[in-house]
């Protein structure tokens, strides 16, 4: 067997196997049994290649060499006996990243949320009361968008790897956490904008003062 012109491979050189996280070479393809299985990876929904179609860039992605179409001696992952330790480490690292950076955007959202209901001046103000009141009501959005997105990472990846713990390593784990990384990031930004409306309910005050409003 050699390149396959129809899609998914589309008659590129390098396929990888989102399942193992190993590339292959199709003009290198070994077919017997238990070797490449590039069909099988194909049927399976789990091929993809990359652009530019070069072996450097699988690597980038993370892909490391089958040991059947580069030979073992190219291979930095042991075929019998499971991971090597450098991609335990690795894992092991990521998800512990996963929980502190979990940690703190919910340590942020917090503190945001507390500082958030502490601003209770808003009668005193006439006038710019409706301004102060809107934009807590946009801060108080703001910080809820940003816990439900940190809900569904606890939910939906943290819960799942560390209490029920889900092995990893499937095309499902992926995009969990692709997902997770998302919802991370939504939730920051989304906690940055509520911190953003309290400075400025803060910066409304000072004016005032300044004004000689207050
Ligand atoms: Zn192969």
């Amino acid at each position: 067997m050699a390149r396959r012109p129809g899609p998914p491979t589309c008659g590129k050189r390098f396929v990888g196997n989102t399942n193992t996280d190993e590339v292959h070479d199709l003009d290198n393809e070994k077919t017997g049994a238990n070797e490449c299985q590039i069909d099988e990876i194909i049927g399976a929904g789990l091929a993809v290649t990359f652009s530019p179609d070069t072996l450097a860039e699988a690597h980038r992605q993370g892909y490391d060499n089958c040991a059947y179409c580069f030979m073992r001696v190219k291979t930095t992952r042991v075929r019998e006996g499971g991971e090597n330790t450098t991609h335990l480490y690795s894992s092991l690292l990521s998800r512990f990243v996963s929980v502190w950076l979990w940690s703190i955007v919910f340590g942020g959202l917090t503190g945001t949320i507390f500082s958030l209901f502490s601003f209770r001046q808003y009668e005193r103000w006439g006038l710019l009361t409706s301004l102060l009141v809107l934009l807590f009501t946009l801060g108080i959005l703001a910080a809820l968008v940003s816990g439900a997105f940190l809900f569904r990472g606890l939910s939906g990846y943290l819960i799942p790897r560390f209490v029920m713990l889900v092995s990893p390593g499937s095309q499902d784990d992926k995009k969990a956490r692709f997902r997770f990384a998302d919802d991370l990031r939504m939730a920051f930004l989304m906690m940055l904008v509520a911190a953003l409306v309290r400075m400025c309910m803060n910066l409304s005050e000072l004016i005032l003062v300044a004004l000689g409003f207050y």
